[in-house]
């Protein structure tokens, strides 16, 4: 059995996401715990965390992701950035240990310029600093799409990572979307357990279950909504039928557009599960 959630807002409060992602028909949930374009955070209050918790505890809602805000960036040669971006890690994993979350996703950065020797070095070294204060919830790195100077969007460069970083506390998440623009042919069947294989298939627990606005190999990341993209229906029906996915939790981001509405998007995938 595999679990299932979209990412949803926390706007108005973040106890109030979980019945929000209760109504949807998921058994998890993806949130960004703060603002993910600001550097500025206030800390969870007491009530607010208890809020969550209690929430959580009589829901149907079974693994819990936070989403690190898009700023920082952990393999910038630029060192106020650097030390910024592991700042808001460390405050991410204290936010987390307090809400009860099990995983935080994570992009790792573009090392501008630098290298790719450079990026995966200093990326490295944040996480490994983060992981050791890790208290509760795990460190997941997310594959990118391969654009430009990005680092983690081949398998062999997150597994190296992750070597480095030597902490069992950090894992992966695969997200689909981002898989097919770095050139992985996740359509075809045994891709997505080659994946796993590579990455160590315990070891990614979250994947993201994104349709493509663009073909493959296109190095760009924009999702879609499943069956409405470049993988389309007929990709995620193999996928899921193909793929080890039990035990995982799986997590849409996709856009709330025209398409298709959330909780019509959730059981189709669903029903594509069965
Ligand atoms: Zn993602
Ligand atoms: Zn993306």
């Amino acid at each position: 059995m595999a679990f299932l959630g979209r990412h949803l807002s926390i706007s108005g409060s973040i106890a109030n996401s979980v019945s929000a992602a209760e109504e949807l028909g998921c058994t998890a949930m993806q949130i960004f715990t703060r603002n993910p374009r600001g550097w500025a955070t206030n800390p969870v209050s007491d009530s607010d965390a208890k809020a969550f918790r209690d929430a959580l505890s009589t829901s149907s809602i079974k693994k819990t992701i936070s989403h690190l805000p898009y700023l920082p960036n952990f393999a910038t040669p630029k060192e106020s950035l650097y030390e910024l971006s592991k700042r808001s890690l460390d405050d991410e994993a204290e936010r987390c240990g307090k809400l009860g979350i099990d995983y935080i996703v994570m992009h790792l950065g573009s090392h501008m310029g630098k290298g790719r020797e450079f990026g995966v070095d200093r990326v490295s070294s944040a996480v490994s600093e983060a992981a050791k204060m890790l208290k509760g919830p795990m460190i997941l790195l997310e594959n990118q799409s391969a654009q430009l100077n990005s680092i983690g969007s081949t398998t062999e460069e997150l597994a190296e990572i992750r070597d480095r970083i030597g902490s069992k506390r950090v894992g992966f998440c695969l997200d689909t979307c981002h898989a097919f623009a770095a050139g992985y042919d996740i359509r075809k069947e045994e891709v997505v357990d080659t994946i796993f294989k590579s990455l160590g298939k315990e070891n990614v627990p979250v994947v993201h279950l994104n349709d493509a606005k663009f073909p493959i190999n296109s190095h760009r990341d924009r999702h879609e909504n499943i069956g409405f993209g470049e993988i389309g229906r007929k990709g995620f029906d193999a996928l899921l039928h193909s793929a080890d996915i039990s035990g995982k939790t799986l997590i849409l981001e996709t856009p709330v557009g025209s398409n298709i509405s959330p909780k019509e998007e959730i059981s189709l995938v669903r029903k594509l599960m069965e």
